[in-house]
């Protein structure tokens, strides 16, 4: 049974539909995955290792709390570079390929530093790090996309007559042009081949 699938009891108007709940955050203060919230949001079940479990209680400021097995944070309290969005895989030829992951996992030795609902006191800022390699790489990447598309844009000529208004003002000497009804020629006239005297 796929307990992912609403189960439905009953028919007509009444009938119930049941569906396995977002883990609602256990951090004081923080809605996430409640019923009030139109969003869900991802959330991180605790660690097994029982240092960064205590480390994960204290953090979020819940004294003698004794998580249960669904008990989970969500992922707004943690720091950007706790968060990895990417699989990287080797390749045989020694390049990486990168896949998004469906669902975002912690690092290891990660626990919550953020609490946006609660006096800033009880966040904490990590060091600045460099950002991942693929974290960089992906955001190379859109730059250029978005480069290269307000170039084409720019690029893009609409109609012969635009480039006749233009192009006075685009093509510079040594270039030349004429304008013709349906065409445009543009040339450059060489001069520094021909010989010195003429025999
Ligand atoms: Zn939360």
């Amino acid at each position: 049974m796929d307990v992912n699938q609403p189960k439905i009891r009953g028919d007509g108007p009444e009938k119930l539909y049941f569906v396995k709940m977002p883990r609602k955050c256990c951090v004081p203060c923080c809605r996430s995955n409640y019923k009030t919230e139109t969003t869900l949001t991802s959330t991180f079940g605790f660690p097994k290792d029982e240092e960064l479990k205590k480390k994960w209680i204290s953090s979020i400021n819940r004294k003698d709390y004794l998580p249960g097995s669904t008990a989970a944070v969500c992922i707004n309290h943690f720091d950007e570079q706790h968060i990895i969005w990417e699989d990287r895989i080797p390749q045989k030829d020694g390049s990486t390929y990168t896949i998004e992951r469906k669902r975002p996992k912690l690092v290891d030795g990660a626990y919550p530093t953020k609490f946006p609902n609660q006096p800033h006191y009880l966040s904490e800022d990590l060091p600045k790090t460099r950002k991942s390699p693929s974290l960089r790489r992906a955001k190379e990447i859109t730059r250029a996309e978005n480069q290269f598309s307000e170039w084409c844009e720019a690029d893009n000529i609409k109609s012969l007559n635009e480039i006749k208004e233009n192009v006075a003002e685009k093509v510079k000497d040594p270039w030349q042009h004429t304008l013709k009804e349906n065409s445009i020629f543009i040339y450059k006239i060489e001069t520094s081949d021909c010989p010195k005297e003429m025999i």
